[in-house]
């Protein structure tokens, strides 16, 4: 992108540029870009965040965390109406976490002669002091004279220890603009070469209009499932309170996961190119919410800041169940702790080219060029394979018995972010 007074979202030349918050404030989010024009700000804020922000699981999320709107005012997860079990006349609304009766319509009591002596309605406690106006206007409408007839007010209790029915509406689809808002403005704020892509300018359309049916022809998950939280469980302690962003290249196409909270999980395809990376990149966006900081970091460079420490070990090759057993009983061989002292099969001590070239491998291994990365339980283990030396052996300081190393094993313990 190449000029700044270019708004990200309608793709012009504005001179207002207001401040948008990509993971919207009201559910936590610190996280500010300046390019984007008022108009489309405003947009954004009615017809794509409100999307996120108004879904019922946010609602539960932000008064779990306490968390105030724009208005100062923390949501109650659960409204709308209710229903009594066996009273089916009876409807109920929530306010504010309280059930309130609404006022049933009033009707008529007639007297076996078919005479009108007078008419009843049900109403909830709470109302007890508007019972008389609601009767008199009733009465008045049915073309009656309210004078004529007495209030008389009954207290029942119809709803201790009943279970009252409701719906709550669970959002499956419109709330996924609001996610691909937040991973369009932060490929575009992170990579701003990324604004020049076919799939950004597609994008950026879809979120001009608040085009939801659009979304669906994207390549986006369904939201709920637990892609970051069971792939980087390793990495992440995510107890922790925040929402995660998540920029990476996968099978050659730009990926952004997003993590809110526990409540939404996505993955969207933003491009069909991954080179706007390099290989391996991982920008992650860490929006906590408790402390109200939004720090963002490479993956890799974060993990390697974050190792405690470093066991290196060797895999060795097994012919026998006597040596199995050495190797697992407290195995100490020459050069422990030091430099290894490297033989030949023949039990001769290998000159120090051999020497300089296995050290060579481990320092490899240090530079993440090992054949197997994984992440177990907050360990890196890298196993370096020796394919192009020629076979070498440890020996025993105990039984003077030789040992050959098939792989140099490093374990990097490191603390999850
Ligand atoms: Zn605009």
């Amino acid at each position: 992108m190449k000029n700044k007074n270019i708004c990200i979202i309608c793709r012009k030349a504005k001179n207002n540029m207001t401040e948008e918050h990509v993971i919207p404030d009201s559910l936590g989010g610190h996280y500010k870009i300046y390019n984007v024009c008022k108009g489309c700000n405003d947009s954004l804020g009615g017809d794509v965040d409100s999307t996120l922000v108004n879904h019922n699981f946010s609602k539960f999320f932000r008064h779990n965390e306490q968390i105030k709107g724009e208005k100062g005012k923390i949501p109650f997860p659960i409204s709308g109406y209710f229903q009594h079990p066996t009273r089916t006349d009876l409807k109920y609304k929530m306010c504010h976490g309280k059930l309130r009766q609404l006022p049933t319509p009033p009707q008529l009591i007639k007297n076996n002669d078919g005479e009108i002596i007078g008419a009843s309605c049900s109403l909830d406690i709470s109302d007890k002091n508007d019972a008389n106006a609601i009767m008199k206007k009733y009465l008045s409408r049915q073309g009656l004279d309210p004078t004529q007839f007495y209030t008389q007010t009954e207290e029942t209790i119809v709803h201790s220890d009943t279970t009252f029915s409701g719906k709550l509406n669970i959002d499956i689809r419109d709330f996924k603009i609001g996610l691909l808002k937040i991973a369009y403005e932060f490929a575009v704020d992170k990579v701003p070469k990324y604004f020049d892509d076919p799939m950004a300018i597609k994008i950026s359309e879809i979120l001009e209009t608040a085009n939801i049916s659009e979304v669906e022809k994207l390549q986006i998950s369904t939201g709920f499932e637990k892609i970051i939280s069971k792939n980087f469980d390793d990495f992440f302690d995510f107890e922790k309170k925040r929402h995660l962003l998540w920029l990476t290249g996968v099978n050659n196409c730009l990926i952004c996961f997003i993590r809110l909270y526990g409540l939404f999980e996505i993955s969207i395809k933003l491009s069909d190119n991954s080179s706007y990376l390099k290989e391996w990149d991982m920008l992650i966006c860490d929006n906590n919410f408790k402390n109200k900081k939004c720090v963002f970091y490479n993956l890799n460079n974060k993990l390697t800041n974050n190792i405690k420490n470093t066991y290196i070990s060797f895999e060795h090759h097994v012919s026998s169940r006597q040596e199995y057993n050495e190797l697992q009983n407290n195995f100490k061989y020459e050069g422990q702790g030091k430099e290894p002292k490297l033989y030949n099969s023949k039990g001769d001590v290998f000159p120090n080219a051999i020497h300089i070239a296995f050290n060579n491998k481990i320092k490899e291994a240090f530079n993440h060029k090992a054949d197997t990365i994984s992440v177990v339980n907050g360990f890196l283990t890298q196993i370096i394979k020796f394919d192009n030396l020629p076979p070498v052996f440890l020996k025993s300081v105990k039984t003077g018995n030789l040992f050959r190393v098939t792989a140099i094993k490093i374990e990097e313990e490191f603390e999850k972010i």
